[in-house]
């Protein structure tokens, strides 16, 4: 029986934690039909080996949640595939007999992108792991969706080359993480994923294999990618949509011997010299990373538990901004700490600096110490989140709007929420702002904090949120990194574009009716009807 192999659920569940998680799912007219299940899953079986595929519920309800507040909801099936001819395999069964595929690399999303709201095959490409190779000369890699990044940092570093890491868990899957984002303090030098990408190679819908970038056409992974368009950009942010990456390229770039961080501080409540501040930095571009903290990520970084964090952000200075310069010697790293320092001295006058030895008597005795701190800025996960999950909420915009967007986004929040004992109070929400591409944009992070296994909290928050997101849009900040696809076909949601971006119709009857060409058998992870064009149930 597909649906409810295993031991006593209930009782595993309740050990476990788990709730809520549905333990049937709904049968469908067209997809997952049980009958179907049962012949894919004998496919899979012997198509991948029987050890690489389970429809245990005391598996499938380890993939029903990721890092999203979305209500949880198990995969029929789970998965893993060894290779791009599995995953081929993969494909083929499930068009053959219509089940629905959800790629899965570590399920570190925030958007409940992995929980299958249908159910169907998840597949966890976590046995992917390999580093096929690293081009040291034309400093490039190439890996499989498996490789987390600590994995091929750790090999990279070796070498005296580096990758981009975002801020999340260093355990996430490097393939999803650059097809959807990578967003990082570094985003203001080296770019985010799509700057790194150089090409790919992925199993289409339907089980057909294609490869962007310059190996299309049999060139060294060096070249430029031609000779026609460049469709390297086809699947970014398509959130497993429209197939499964199984191989990427990226760009490393070289790691220098000696850094130095300047860390410009003000506590006042004026916020028209964060902007210019940043600019400084990011124009002058010798800082390899350039940011702008608020105090609650400070104290969330240092504050080992809740409490201790609530007690030091009201102690620490609220503003900061951080630019990292590196170089081959200490000379050089200290001759562009200046020129930073001086720069920001300039247009931001009322910001003091914060001495080294002041920053290591704050960061004294503490997990993350100084040296801690730095490394994980750099080269690792530098995410120490002290209260269940969080929420974010993207913009992308001119850095002149980002403190009138910030300010907006807060009021909404604070309106919405309010506070109480259980949550960080919404005037501490936690916000980062991250030049981009020299300081001709940047991004908002905005970060609540949420006890997920608190109904209220999590409503009260997704509200917020929402309220804060609609201030940010219409202060002209943008959605950005593929969240399209998880919305195609939701009912209101999906109305709503042409109010917020009325210019996007020729954008998203493109996406759809590429989607609907690659993908005729709707197979492809977030399935909604091609013939009313609705989803039956909204992820997001
Ligand atoms: C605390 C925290 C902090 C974070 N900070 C950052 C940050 O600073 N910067 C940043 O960029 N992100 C950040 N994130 C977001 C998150 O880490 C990324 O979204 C994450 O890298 C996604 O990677 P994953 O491997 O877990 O993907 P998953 O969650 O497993 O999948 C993400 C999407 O990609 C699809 N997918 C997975 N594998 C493939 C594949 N091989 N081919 C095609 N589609 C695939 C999935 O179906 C899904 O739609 C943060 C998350 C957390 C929890």
């Amino acid at each position: 029986m597909v649906l409810m192999q295993g031991k006593d659920l209930q009782k595993d569940l309740k050990e476990r934690k788990i709730i809520k998680v549905p333990v049937k799912h709904e049968i469908e007219p067209t997809h997952n039909r049980p009958e179907d299940l049962e012949k894919a899953y004998e496919a899979l079986k012997s198509a991948l080996g029987e050890e690489w595929v389970s429809n245990d519920i005391n598996i499938t309800v380890a993939y029903a949640r990721d890092q999203s507040v979305v209500p949880m909801n198990h995969p029929h099936i789970v998965a893993l595939p060894g290779s791009t001819d599995d995953v081929v395999q993969i494909m083929k069964i499930a068009n053959e007999y219509s089940i629905d595929v959800t790629p899965y690399g570590t399920g570190l999303n925030t958007l409940g992108m992995t929980i299958p709201p249908y159910g169907g095959i998840l597949c966890d490409m976590r046995r992917m792991d390999e580093i096929f190779e690293i081009d040291e000369e034309n400093m490039y890699c190439t890996v499989g969706p498996g490789v987390t990044f600590a994995q091929l940092q750790t090999e990279t570093l070796k070498r005296g080359l580096r990758l981009i890491n975002p801020s999340t868990s260093a355990n996430a899957s490097v393939v999803s993480n650059i097809m959807m984002g990578n967003i990082s303090t570094l985003a203001n030098k080296y770019g985010v994923g799509l700057d790194h990408i150089i090409g790919y190679k992925v199993v289409l819908p339907e089980g057909k294999l294609m490869v962007c970038g310059p190996k299309a056409y049999g060139a060294d992974n060096a070249h430029l990618p031609g000779p026609g368009p460049d469709v390297r950009a086809f699947l970014r942010g398509s959130l497993g949509t429209m197939g499964i990456v199984t191989e990427l390229t990226i760009r490393l770039y070289p790691e220098p011997n000696e850094l130095k961080l300047v860390v410009p501080i003000y506590d006042g409540d004026d916020w028209s010299y964060i902007a210019p501040a940043l600019r400084a930095i990011s124009q002058r571009n010798i800082a390899i990373e350039n940011a702008y903290f608020q105090n609650t990520y400070m104290g969330i970084f240092m504050g080992e538990t809740n409490l201790e964090a609530s007690k030091l952000i009201p102690l620490l200075p609220r503003h900061y901004v951080v630019p990292v310069t590196g170089g081959m010697s200490i000379e050089e790293v200290e001759a562009k700490a200046a020129v930073s320092e001086e720069d920001i001295r300039k247009v931001a006058p009322e910001f003091d600096f914060m001495d080294w030895e002041t920053v290591e008597s704050i960061s004294e005795g503490r997990i993350l110490g100084v040296d801690k701190f730095t490394k994980f800025f750099r080269e690792s996960v530098r995410v120490q989140r002290v209260k269940g999950s969080f929420f974010v909420g993207f913009g992308l915009d001119h850095l002149d709007n980002l403190v009138e967007i910030n300010k907006k986004m807060m009021q909404a929040m604070t309106t919405q929420v309010g506070s109480d004992d259980n949550v960080f109070s919404a005037d501490l929400i936690a916000t980062y702002f991250q030049p981009y591409d020299m300081g001709r944009l940047g991004f908002i992070e905005f970060d609540i904090f949420i006890d997920q296994s608190n109904p209220e909290d999590s409503l009260r928050t997704i509200t917020g949120t929402i309220a804060a997101m609609v201030q940010s849009f219409k202060m002209g900040s943008g959605a950005c990194f593929g969240i399209w696809p998880l919305i195609e076909g939701a009912g209101p949601l999906h109305d709503l574009i042409g109010f917020i971006y009325p210019q996007a119709g020729t954008y998203v009857d493109t996406f759809r009716a590429m989607k609907m060409i690659y993908d005729p058998n709707n197979v492809c992870n977030r399935r909604w009807e091609y013939d009313t064009l609705r989803m039956k149930k909204v992820a997001f």
